[in-house]
């Protein structure tokens, strides 16, 4: 591609992309679309000479949007419904264009260092202390894995060299809510599945700090090594908070890592009002929050943070020939502090997306945020019809229908049928849960294209599928 085919193509896909945001909202939320579709709108073999630009961007529009799912659009109230600004999508075309990889400082200076001066503004936004170095990685699930074995290196230094056939049978904490990630991480680092204790939650959802005390102390008499306990702040379900001050004690007190999963909920730390949420934080050895999921960030993007960064290179820095550089012992070279060597230049888009919007600018569109949600929270108080199953001290809301008249064993049919109901108009979409053995749909406001309108009309949709439903019965 010659540098004026660059442009001119280039305005094209600036144009096509304008238009998509622009029109985001005529549509469907979820696709009409079959599992198999796309698959077979595509030729078996590729092209053996190259297309015209044109014709690819054309087949984008007639091949690979009707199976998207518009994340982008603000009646997508899903999981945590995560969106990318302006700011960011720029970004990310600026990062592909400088196509650094931040190995090594050498590799890259610029993307170490702006990764790093970034990270110490995001660290200020969210009155963490100075002592906590940042890191990118792509996903939380993958910041809570680094925090992990972080711990285990922590516990037990000598897995690194000999494996985990040389290590006493070791035990994980996290509650009953917590993501599946922590599980998945513990699989990955050969702690397994039976070395995860899930702790009983309160009737919030909040892990119990004296079942997890009393766990610990179960373990230890039976021979078992304690070594990391994983809070949330946030959790994937109803966003409950564990009492990570509670819980910091005990972790001092039996000398455990303590990793903070506020994958979601860690970037309201920057809101004074909402800090009630995040005590005793700064008692965490490893914290994790996403900005790709309610900071207008595309994804991905997670940054994790630790206290003990030498634990953290101690476990995976590992430095063959070729990778030395005449600086190391005056830099940070990226690549010690994690599993992958290679890594993209995904500061930029954080960068860009707080020099955008501004500390204050993020700070007022997450209030809108929670002021939304609280608003759908008070209306399905006041609703005869429908009952909250979960505090929701962030901006996910947790409901049922309760149609008077029927029966708590008809409760799960008839809700999960509303679910189906709402997503099929294509108007909304709307996940589930299930809490204490109740299906449960989840309504979550951080778009940054959700206003105030989107929630009211969201809360037509629900109502009126709600009593076409009823009316069906
Ligand atoms: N932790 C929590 C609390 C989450 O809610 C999620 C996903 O929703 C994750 C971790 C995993 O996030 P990721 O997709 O970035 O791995």
């Amino acid at each position: 591609m010659t540098p004026e085919e660059f442009s001119a193509a280039g305005k094209r896909v600036i144009e096509w992309a304008e238009r998509y945001l622009k029109d985001i909202e005529t549509y469907r939320v979820l696709p009409d679309i079959k599992p198999g579709e796309i698959n077979k709108r595509m030729p078996d073999s590729p092209p053996d000479f190259g297309e015209e630009f044109d014709k690819i961007l054309e087949d984008v529009d007639r091949i690979v949007m009707p199976g998207i799912t518009h994340w982008q659009h603000p009646k997508f109230m899903a999981y945590f419904a995560s969106t990318a600004s302006g700011p960011g999508i720029l970004a990310d075309i600026v990062s592909s264009t400088f196509n650094s990889n931040g190995m090594v400082w050498k590799s890259s200076p610029a993307l170490t260092e702006v990764e790093a001066k970034t990270l110490e503004w995001y660290r200020s936004m969210l009155g963490l202390p100075g002592n906590f170095k940042g890191i990118i990685y792509d996903t939380a699930s993958i910041s809570s894995f680094h925090g992990i074995a972080a711990a285990r290196d922590y516990k037990f230094p000598e897995s690194r060299t000999k494996g985990m056939s040389s290590l006493p049978a070791m035990r994980l904490y996290c509650s009953e809510q917590a993501h599946s990630s922590i599980e998945k991480a513990a699989i990955a680092l050969g702690v397994g599945i039976e070395g995860v204790r899930k702790i009983k939650v309160d009737s919030e959802f909040r892990m119990i700090p004296a079942e997890l005390e009393k766990a610990i102390n179960e373990d230890i008499a039976m021979g078992i090594d304690p070594f990391c306990v994983v809070a949330t702040i946030g959790t994937t379900s109803t966003t409950s908070v564990d009492p990570v001050d509670a819980i910091s004690s005990i972790c001092r007190k039996y000398d455990l890592w303590l990793h903070v999963d506020a994958a979601y909920a860690g970037v309201t730390a920057m809101l004074p009002e909402m800090k009630i949420h995040f005590k005793g934080i700064e008692n965490a050895d490893s914290i994790v929050s996403n900005p790709h999921k309610w900071l207008f960030v595309p994804i991905d993007l997670s940054v994790f943070y630790t206290k003990r960064p030498e634990t953290l290179k101690r476990a995976f820095s590992l430095v063959p020939e070729y990778l030395k550089t005449e600086v190391d012992a005056e830099v940070e070279n990226l690549m010690d502090y994690g599993i992958q060597l290679g890594r993209r230049f995904r500061a930029l888009k954080l960068w860009f997306v707080i020099r955008y919007f501004g500390v204050e600018g993020l700070k007022e569109i997450l209030r809108k945020h929670i002021r939304l949600a609280q608003s759908f929270a008070d209306w399905i108080r006041e609703s005869n019809e429908f009952e909250l199953l979960a505090p929701a001290p962030f901006s996910a809301v947790c409901f049922r229908a309760v149609p008077p008249g029927l029966k708590e064993e008809d409760l799960n049919k008839f809700n999960k049928l509303l679910l189906e109901r709402i997503n099929s108009t294509g108007e909304l979409f709307l996940t589930h849960t299930v809490l204490n053995d109740k299906f449960t749909i989840r309504l979550v406001v951080s778009g940054i294209r959700q206003e105030e309108r989107h929630v009211e009309e969201a809360r037509k949709v629900i109502k009126r599928e709600y009593e076409t439903l009823l009316n069906n019965q």
